[in-house]
């Protein structure tokens, strides 16, 4: 019965706002006089509230001003319908260039076009994942040209044996903020994106790289 008593009372503490519960009232004046069945209780009542007060004020004053280097990881695992997977590893430090590294398998040997999509969404495989993330609608561009697509990252390219390395390190793809990759989805084709100059009738939306063979969210991992 005291149990269930003071389970009551801690409820009212922490759901109930100040008014007229019999509880409350009491408790906002210590000194008053309360039945000797109940005094446990509303000493819980009245020491608890001051108490938490403190606490979170003593925690407020402690906080460092200092701003910390702030370094951020994420990581994206690529997978399609075919053979082609990898792991592509993002980090960036406070608001300089991202750097990313690729490792994929399983494609066809020369260049593939790689790009930050705009949506982190795989619903419908990589086809969901929407057009290359371009948050200043531009065109279609290479890396280094000042049109692009922020999600531009220009083409990898895969060894005799399928497999493809790279390390790209890219202004336009941090990891926080407004325009935050995180979220969003890496998608490597079928072809060679043409970066713009193709003069096909896609070359100015998607380089013409064709389909996509896989693609992963990028997601905050551990530093
Ligand atoms: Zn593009």
């Amino acid at each position: 019965m005291q149990a269930a008593i003071a389970a009551m009372a801690v409820h009212t503490i922490l759901s109930a706002a100040p008014s007229s519960h019999p509880l409350l009232s009491t408790s906002s004046n210590p000194s008053s006089t309360a039945p000797p069945s109940h005094s446990s209780t509303f000493h819980g009542v009245s020491f608890n509230l001051p108490q938490r007060h403190s606490l979170r004020l003593t925690a407020v004053a402690s906080k460092p001003l200092t701003v910390v280097a702030a370094a951020k990881k994420a990581v994206a695992v690529l997978k399609g319908t075919s053979n082609v997977e990898g792991v592509v590893t993002l980090t960036q430090d406070d608001d300089g260039p991202t750097t990313v590294n690729v490792r994929i398998t399983g494609l066809t040997p020369g260049p593939h076009g790689f790009h930050l999509h705009e949506y982190g969404d795989t619903t419908n495989g990589c086809i969901s994942t929407g057009p290359h993330f371009n948050p200043n609608n531009l065109t279609h561009g290479a890396p280094e040209d000042e049109v692009r697509h922020a999600g531009d990252l220009g083409n990898i390219v895969a060894n005799a044996d399928g497999v493809a390395e790279a390390t790209i390190v890219d202004n336009q793809i941090p990891l926080s903020g407004p325009n935050t990759v995180v979220g969003r989805a890496l998608v490597v084709h079928e072809l060679e994106d043409d970066l713009g100059k193709g003069g096909h009738e896609l070359s100015l939306s998607t380089g013409n790289a064709g389909g996509r063979l896989a693609c992963g969210v990028v997601g905050l991992t551990p530093v």
